[in-house]
């Protein structure tokens, strides 16, 4: 049950192996997000979905069918470039309208459905309007609606809220999620931002240079993940080096390097040298030491970096070994509670690893 299947696939330009061997699904009606770095390979895998560059190797299927010998503009799919270009010199529904136009769908055909891709991004209201009489968020609507009035089965969107500022991108992030919701099409998305892809994306595939490195839901990433490289990249996280030194029913023991033997939760078998996760806000930090948290150290406040809702408490451990916290400011403080130089402890529960 998939609406694209990817098999193996590859693309080599000179010098670089940009996209290596990838295979994965994506399921109908699902919001996928292709999350990494710069230059891991997204916007290349994201353009051969989309027939605008063509695989050194491996196979696409859309729908049922394999997508080697068709051409882009064959394809059930539609793609909104990374600028969000519109025509400056046509109204909003002439821009909506082009598309159709070009590929020569009857006359009576388009008044209907421009007016239906409006409303779908609530612009009827403004559709006599030119492009530089409105907002960069309605602008991007516009560009929206002028993918979704081609029907396509799955749209393709390149990091589509990255030159918006922080406001309006989380405003477009809503509007995206609640869009995809009632056209009830599949969404790829395209992004370097972890928030972004957490918090539109259905299921994730994590890339780095060229290889999907994890895909899971958002949740499964950030308290799963699989790797060093998917735990750093998604959100904050203290990553700590040790070994296994016994296991017993769902519990690990490990020697780490800056906090001694600890009892860390994990399913399935395990050995050897590992890395241990703990996100910031699964840590407490208090000034009196902790009678019953299972792991606790104490330590000395170096910084803290206030954000408003929370504040990160940056505390050495030891010498070259320090742990981040996030606490929250729930109460209304004017000061904060800890300062550089404070004596804390720090603790956290095994579960929480
Ligand atoms: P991302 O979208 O994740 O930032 P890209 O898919 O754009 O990454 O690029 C992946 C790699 O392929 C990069 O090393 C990039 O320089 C290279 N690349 C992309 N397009 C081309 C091209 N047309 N010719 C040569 N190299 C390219
Ligand atoms: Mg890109």
């Amino acid at each position: 049950d998939a609406i694209i299947s990817i098999r193996a696939l590859t693309k080599l330009f000179p010098g670089v192996t940009a996209v290596d061997e990838v295979s994965f699904d994506i399921r109908p009606n699902e919001f996928f997000a292709l999350l990494g770095p710069s230059g891991c390979g997204k916007t290349t895998l994201l353009r051969m979905i989309a027939g605008l560059e063509m695989p050194t190797s491996g196979e696409i299927t859309i729908d049922g069918q394999d997508m080697a010998l068709t051409p882009a503009n064959r394809r059930p799919v539609n793609m909104v470039f990374q600028s969000y270009a519109v025509f400056p010199h046509m109204t909003v529904e002439e821009n909506v309208a082009y598309g159709l136009k070009v590929v020569g769908t009857p006359k009576a055909e388009i008044g209907p459905r421009v007016e239906e891709a409006l409303r779908m991004v609530q612009l009827e209201q403004l559709a006599r309007r030119k492009p530089d009489q409105l907002s960069g968020g309605q602008r991007q609507r516009v560009a929206l609606a002028r993918a979704l009035v081609k029907r396509p089965k799955v749209l393709l969107l390149d990091e589509p809220l990255s030159a918006l500022d922080a406001k309006l991108r989380d405003q477009m992030r809503l509007e995206l999620t609640r869009l995809q919701h009632a056209v009830g099409i599949t969404f790829i998305i395209v992004t370097h931002d972890q928030d972004e892809a957490l918090s539109m994306a259905d299921r994730i595939a994590v890339m780095e240079a060229g290889c999907v490195r994890q895909i899971a839901t958002p949740t499964e990433l950030y308290e799963q993940p699989a790797s060093r490289f998917v735990a750093d990249f998604i959100g904050r996280v203290n990553l700590l080096d040790g070994e296994v030194t016994g296991t017993r029913d769902g519990i690990v023991e490990v020697e780490t390097r800056g906090l001694g033997r600890i009892a860390v939760a994990h399913e399935g078998p395990v050995s050897g040298k590992v890395c241990v996760a703990v996100r910031p806000e699964k840590l407490t930090v208090s000034s009196a030491e902790p009678t019953d948290a299972p792991i606790r150290a104490q330590g000395k406040v170096r910084d803290v970096a206030y954000y408003g809702n929370a504040s990160h408490v940056f505390v050495e451990i030891a010498e070259g070994f320090e742990l981040t916290a996030n606490v929250q400011n729930r109460s209304r403080r004017i000061e904060g509670d800890f300062r550089p130089g404070d004596t804390v402890w720090i603790s956290w529960a095994s579960e929480d690893t």
